[in-house]
């Protein structure tokens, strides 16, 4: 993109997308209609490098990490078109089986109580990456990609920002889906909440002796919960969280030791932990921006609420925030209202409801229900586990909000 020049004015657009990670491109995405019919005029500023293959063959990583996505985020991809695509390398969760090791209780919710043919679908996000970034671009959209958004600030009728390629631009409404890491929040004076965990997740594939049969489990051990996600083929997702600090030397041990370690503390129910990818580490809090709408502004994914990953929600969470960002935008410009307008964002607001605060609340709950730490807490978790079981409602109700058709 080329540099403004000093003093001109800079280009203005209808929507500026601060990042193209997995909400930022999933919100360039579902605006297509609205490019193409309308005519709105949107740029994304994606500030890492995209990989220049993204048509070639696929090879899935044994590395890669990869997305629980609730039932709910399907019907909405298969809405923008893209769940073709996706499904290439979705694999269905069909059971979850929920329980803590030397204890009793255990938990399992299936699809098909539900009428379903699955809880949800695991996809690596390299592959949504992918899938999103070849539909953008399709799309006749401002693509900034290296740049990053270096600075903002309020100007008439919307937001001014600076690049680092030396471009400036203008934009009736500005979408802050920087992952919330960039300093852009604070720098508008947007502050957040922040509670650490004292806890990260140590994610990383693992491959198993025999088929998971699309079950997913959830098992609280000595060692922290440890989670099991389904993949293509025999592989499965392994999030097994520690507490801040015990998960380096985890990381330390050798491929062999650490499957050791894995099986020991897992036990045999998915059966022989085989092989394991690289091991990566994700510090676990939760953040939520106490504004997420000004005019001319929405604060959307992990930028307005980073949530542990232990219930899989934070980026189902922001997909459907997407798509109500979508409908408040589509509604507004039929009433003739700009995308940046009081009007539009507190429709925003609204069509939001209740759903960021309960699953804000959900995940955090489970955290805190099944945290780390008390021996005396564990057996009120195994009764609370086998009480889940017995409860068929409650149960039911927790499948349904993991499968994000229940706000
Ligand atoms: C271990 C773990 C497991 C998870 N598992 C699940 C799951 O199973 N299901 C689920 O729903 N959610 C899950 N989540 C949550 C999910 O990963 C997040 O909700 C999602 O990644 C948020 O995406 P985002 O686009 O908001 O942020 P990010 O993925 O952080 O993307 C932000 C983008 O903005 C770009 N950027 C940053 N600053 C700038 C700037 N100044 N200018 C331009 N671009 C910029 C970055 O390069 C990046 O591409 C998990 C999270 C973790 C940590």
């Amino acid at each position: 993109m080329s540099e403004t020049p000093e003093g001109a004015t800079p280009p203005r657009v209808d929507i500026a997308i601060i990042g193209g990670g997995l909400v930022g491109a999933s919100l360039g995405c579902a605006l297509a209609p609205l490019i193409r019919e309308r005519g709105l005029s949107v740029a994304v500023i994606e500030a890492a490098p995209l990989p220049s293959d993204l048509d070639a063959p696929w090879q899935p990583s044994f590395d890669a990490r990869a997305s629980a996505i609730a039932a709910g985020s399907v019907g909405h991809f298969r809405g923008l078109g893209l769940w073709e695509a996706l499904a290439e390398q979705a694999a269905p969760i069909r059971r979850i089986h929920v329980s803590e090791r030397g204890r009793l209780g255990a938990t399992r919710l299936r699809a098909e109580e539900l009428g379903s043919e699955a809880l949800g679908q695991v996809i690596p996000n390299a592959w949504m990456g992918r899938v999103l970034h070849r539909r953008l671009a399709e799309l006749p959209l401002e693509w900034h990609c290296p740049a990053r958004v270096e600075t903002i600030q309020p100007a008439a009728g919307g937001h001014r920002l600076t690049l680092s390629d030396g471009a400036r631009l203008e934009a009736g409404l500005t979408v802050l889906a920087d992952g919330g890491r960039s300093g852009l929040k604070e720098r508008l004076g947007i502050e957040s909440e922040a509670r650490p965990y004292d806890q990260v997740a140590l994610i990383a594939s693992v491959e198993m002796d025999r088929p998971h049969r699309g079950w997913a489990y959830e098992r609280f051990t000595a060692d922290g919960p440890i989670a099991l996600l389904p993949l293509k083929g025999q592989a499965m997702e392994l999030v097994w969280t520690h507490e801040a600090g015990h998960e380096a030397p985890r990381l330390a041990l050798s491929d062999g030791d650490f499957l050791a370690r894995l099986q020991a503390a897992f036990g045999d129910r998915a059966g022989r932990f085989r092989r394991v990818g690289r091991r990566h580490a994700y510090p676990l809090s939760l953040v939520t921006a106490k504004e997420t709408t000004r005019p001319g502004l929405a604060v959307m994914g992990n930028a307005a609420h980073a949530l542990h990953p232990v219930a899989g929600q934070g980026f189902n969470l922001a997909l459907r925030g997407v798509m109500d960002l979508v409908g408040a935008l589509e509604a507004g410009l039929e009433r003739g209202d700009a995308p940046g307008s009081a009007a539009v964002l507190a429709d925003f607001e609204a069509r939001r409801g209740g759903d960021r605060h309960d699953v804000i609340r959900f995940s955090d709950g489970l955290v805190r229900l099944f945290g780390l730490d008390s021996a005396l807490l564990s057996h009120a978790r195994a009764a609370g586990l086998v009480g889940l079981n017995l409860l068929g409602p409650l149960r039911r109700t927790l499948a349904r909000r993991a499968m994000g058709v229940q706000r």
